[in-house]
């Protein structure tokens, strides 16, 4: 009888997300107005990604004029 060795690998998926850059970010509240499924406010004010497929489909980047929208890519 001949035994098979199964190797286990990790394999990491990467997803693409997006995040406000706080320290560009003014406040301005135009990425909300525009794709509110996808931002809010946040607490300190400014404003942060809730949902970044919307993000996405709203446009990514281009939702803010000060590129405070970023995309980031994270294992998941
Ligand atoms: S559009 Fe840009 S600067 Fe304005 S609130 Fe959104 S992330 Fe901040």
């Amino acid at each position: 009888m001949k035994l098979l060795k199964i190797k286990h690998y990790n394999i990491k998926t990467m997803a693409t997300k997006y995040k406000v850059d706080k320290d560009k970010c003014i406040a301005c509240g135009v990425c909300i107005s525009t794709c509110p499924e996808g931002l809010d406010w946040d607490e300190d004010g400014k404003s942060k990604v809730i949902n970044s497929e919307e993000v996405e489909k709203g446009g990514g980047e281009t939702l803010c004029p000060y590129e405070a929208i970023v995309k980031v890519e994270v294992e998941e």
